[in-house]
């Protein structure tokens, strides 16, 4: 049974006070909960170490937005993943659109973090998805598809069990407008189906596959209970406590019903 994982990616959001002021009532309201999602937040580079802190022996787990694929040396303003391992960092969230589109990062360079962050003990979660174009054109198995082998290129089935797959398409993403369940499932069905092919079944079925891109609190339970819906990854409604302890427990509900 594939974990569904709930993850709040706060973009560039929150100082060392924003981030005491969410994660403390977020910590009181799961503490001790034997929660069947798995909750990360992903905070800023710069509140990683304080998030790691307050959250140190709960049930919740801290991702970094994004990492360099060295480990050190000449690379001004870069993040490496043994840094994000020093402040406990479980999960990194890697090929996000925003990256792709601002700073250039393309699947090989994805791939590439990808790699490292494994070979580090990092979970990435790997963020593929359509723009609107793309979509309305026809193309979107077909980016889907370049996408996916770009950035799993080389991986072993070992590696592969510590990816995540967020399906995030671009249109969707901080617009307001969510992906429909049914095109959610329909494009995670095909990504599932083509690891599948390009690994083994086992494989497939194992892997955790986010959908991301306007989840609210109102659309979180329609979107989760698709059955290759695996967790959300959840940009503007996480920076909010309540917004996101209502997508948590709506994750949970979805998790609920489909383990039974
Ligand atoms: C994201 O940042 O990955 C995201 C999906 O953002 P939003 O939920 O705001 O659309």
């Amino acid at each position: 049974m594939r974990k569904m994982i709930i993850a709040g990616n706060w973009k560039m959001n929150k100082d060392i006070k924003e981030t005491f002021d969410f994660l403390l009532p977020l910590k009181n309201n799961l503490i001790g909960q034997n929660l069947n999602v798995e909750v990360v937040v992903c905070p800023p580079f710069t509140s990683l170490f304080i998030a790691s802190d307050i959250l140190r022996e709960t049930n919740i787990k801290i991702g970094a937005q994004n990492m360099f694929y060295e480990v050190e040396g000449a690379y001004t303003g870069e993040i490496s993943p043994k840094m994000l391992k020093s402040v406990r960092c479980e999960y990194v969230i890697l090929g996000h659109s925003e990256r792709r589109r601002y700073f250039g990062e393309t699947d090989e360079i994805v791939n590439k973090k990808v790699k490292k962050a494994i070979e580090f003990g990092l979970k990435p979660i790997v963020c593929v998805g359509e723009t609107l174009e793309e979509r309305e054109n026809g193309e979107t198995f077909k980016v889907l598809e370049k996408q996916i082998k770009g950035v799993l290129e080389g991986l072993t089935y070992e590696q592969m069990r510590n990816v995540v797959i967020a399906y995030e398409p671009v249109w969707a993403i901080g617009t307001g407008r969510n992906a429909t369940p049914d095109q959610a499932q329909e494009a995670q069905r095909f990504i599932r189906e083509l690891v599948a092919g390009l690994f083994n079944d086992g494989i497939a079925q194992n892997l955790t596959i986010q959908y991301g891109g306007s989840v609210t609190p109102e659309n979180a339970y329609s979107l989760l209970s698709q059955p290759d819906v695996d967790g959300a990854l959840v940009g503007g409604a996480s920076l909010k406590v309540d917004a996101f302890l209502k997508i948590i427990k709506a994750g949970e509900t979805a998790s609920v019903e489909k383990k039974n």
